[in-house]
């Protein structure tokens, strides 16, 4: 074995623990010293108090987590072999799923597969990349070439318009990067809806591919009910619901833009316009003024965006989340459900049951918990990582 060469960051005493568990992340307060000079996403070797080499990883000066590992043989080769390895394994594991049509999974999920910091969904041949760390920034073209060879995707766009990328010392940016340009929508096939994704305009890469599984058990649920689809976006579990035989369905959204294209979903997917209504409103004022109207439903989807960003945003997020079940509560008729979600990765899943539970309290009504719920497969979760399993779901049935 050749000498060690590159720099070197050599962690505190008692600090490497987590690295023995072969959790990724080395923060800023476990390193000793930074033996070279490496400039952001250059390759590191990460080496214990004793000097025993414990892996390889991309450096980030202005980040708090300074290092993310690569891997844990600190006598591998960091090069563009290693990536395009790497995201052939990511893609090889989804397979080719049969959706009779265009399909969307999530074919790269950051530090669970393997790659800290690169999410790349695929929708029908079309690729979409967020790079959020330093390392994956550095690589990132021997990445992109890795990608068009494993999928034989025709185009990649990237969204690496995330704000995580101003922690990381990165420019926010989005735009074309390789192959055929982005068309202006693309079509995928989800559990048998037709679904359309602006790349370009929608939240993050386009569309909520962690919820595929949620709206299959939507769909199940939803035969002959009058559902309510709140922080709909683009109408996802609304449409699930309506394949699956709901009476009716009213999207609540915010968001214009997402509604218009919910709109063009149900058009799409030839459901007539008496079976579905949207709604442009803040959700927590509109479920409100709902309950002194006296409207009723007997499914409600509760999907709203993260509330807890960090750890200080802990006891707001909790009380917004407590709010809005309780809102929804109050307007379910007696037998109805309530499908239940949080996205917050700081917010554990007890503790989202306990909420639930105490909303149920507050709004007076006797809640059960049926079945819970958790991302999509296409988002596996490394078990030495547990920050990757972020989204919990509770199917609750009220008195
Ligand atoms: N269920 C969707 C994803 C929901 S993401 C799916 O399966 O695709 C959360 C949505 O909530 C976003 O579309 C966002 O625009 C919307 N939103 C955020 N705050 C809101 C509010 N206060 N009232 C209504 N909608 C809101």
């Amino acid at each position: 074995m050749s000498a060690r060469t590159g720099p070197i960051v050599h962690l505190k005493p008692g600090r490497d623990k987590s690295l023995r568990r072969w959790h990724p992340w080395v923060f800023s307060g476990a390193i000793a010293r930074v033996e070279g000079t490496p400039n952001a996403g250059d390759t590191v070797t990460v080496t214990a108090s004793n000097g025993t080499p414990m892996g390889m990883g991309a450096y980030s000066p202005h980040s708090q987590i300074r290092a993310r590992l690569w891997t844990f043989d600190p006598y591998q080769e960091i090069d563009a072999a290693f990536f395009a390895a790497q995201v052939e394994a990511a893609v090889a594991r989804r397979g080719a799923p049969d959706e009779g049509g265009p399909w969307a999974r999530r074919l790269i999920n950051a530090e669970n597969d393997g790659l800290p910091g690169l999410i790349v969904d695929r929708y029908g041949d079309q690729l979409v990349a967020q790079v959020l760390s330093a390392g994956c920034e550095r690589w990132k073209e021997e990445i992109a070439d890795a990608l068009l060879a494993a999928t034989g995707c025709a185009g990649l766009y990237e969204r690496s318009d995330a704000e995580v990328r101003i922690k990381e010392g990165l420019p926010v940016r989005a735009g074309h990067w390789r192959g055929r340009e982005a068309p202006e929508v693309v079509e995928f096939h989800e559990n048998g809806v037709r679904l359309l994704v602006d790349v370009r305009h929608g939240h993050k890469t386009g569309f909520y591919l962690d919820q595929r599984a949620a709206r299959a058990r939507v769909g199940q649920l939803a035969a002959g009910r009058d559902m309510l689809n709140c922080f709909a976006y683009t109408g996802g579990f609304g449409l699930a619901a309506l394949a699956g035989g709901a009476a009716r369905v009213t999207h609540l959204e915010s968001s214009a833009g997402a509604l218009e294209m919910a709109a063009r979903h149900a058009e799409l997917n030839g459901f007539e316009a008496s079976r579905w209504t949207s709604v442009e409103a803040d959700a927590f004022t509109r479920l409100r003024q709902w309950h002194q109207e006296e409207r009723t439903f007997d499914l409600i989807v509760l999907d709203p965006p993260k509330f807890i960003e960090s750890r200080q945003h802990l006891p707001r997020g909790c009380r917004g989340y407590k709010d809005i079940n309780m809102q929804a509560l109050k307007l379910l008729r007696p037998g109805g459900l309530l499908v239940t979600f949080s996205c917050s990765g700081l917010l554990e899943a007890d503790l989202f049951q306990k909420i639930v539970a105490d909303a149920a309290l507050d709004a007076g009504r006797n809640l059960q918990l049926v079945d819970r719920l958790q991302q999509s497969d296409d988002h596996p979760v490394l078990m030495s990582f547990p920050e990757g399993a972020y989204l919990k779901g509770l199917v609750c049935r009220v008195e």
